[in-house]
């Protein structure tokens, strides 16, 4: 099985990019965040927990993505492999990655890093709010939090995995069709 990271600040296009990545390549696309939403708006205990989270730009405890992940990769069938997107999002989530496919007897087949610049993140996020209607898009405090927890908590991975030696990084800015091809160009 195949297991890519789609890796980024919040806006960088990483949902946008994983359909088109997951349909050619046969993955399974998980995203944590779509995976909570879908939590929130079951109205679960969960959902309920996650959701004062999520709408005040914090992350979620690593524990309950943690087993989300796991979770899909015991239950899923049919694909060639997975591709991960908003997870691993901290150190800690980063290292339960690598003990759940050590015990698979599985490794990692890449990390996609798509790069934006942070006033392109403001932007992106404004206009995905007027699409999704998504209640952490909606206020500008909100959305600098999360990109200051994406600098402070998930930026560190890069170190991480560069040091693995399977990570890459692709320029986020153009086209959807534009950054489709770079990342397509990577993962043949
Ligand atoms: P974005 O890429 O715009 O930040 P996501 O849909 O990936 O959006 O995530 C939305 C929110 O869900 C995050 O701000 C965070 O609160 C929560 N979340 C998603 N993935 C994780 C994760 N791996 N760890 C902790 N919280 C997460």
């Amino acid at each position: 099985m195949k297991y890519y990271i789609l890796f980024g600040p919040p806006g960088a296009g990483k949902g946008t990019q994983a359909g088109a990545m997951a349909e050619k390549f046969n993955l399974r696309h998980i995203s944590t965040g779509e995976l909570l939403r879908g939590e929130i708006a079951a109205g679960t205990p969960l959902g309920l927990k996650a959701k004062a989270l999520i709408d005040d730009g914090n992350l979620v405890p690593d524990e309950v993505v943690e087993g989300m992940i796991e979770d899909k990769f015991n239950t899923v069938t049919g694909v060639d492999g997975f591709l991960l997107d908003g997870f691993p999002r901290t150190e800690a989530q980063a290292v339960v990655l690598d003990e759940i496919l050590g015990r698979r007897g599985e490794a990692l087949s890449g990390v996609i890093s798509i790069m934006i610049p942070d006033s392109m993140v403001m932007d992106r996020i404004r206009h995905r709010a007027e699409i999704e209607g998504r209640a952490d898009d909606a206020r500008d405090e909100v959305i600098r939090h999360r990109i200051e927890t994406y600098h402070s908590k998930t930026e560190p991975l890069i170190a991480f995995y560069k040091s693995s030696g399977r990570y890459t990084e692709v320029d986020g800015t153009g086209t959807v069709e534009e950054v489709r091809e770079r990342i397509f160009s990577i993962m043949k």
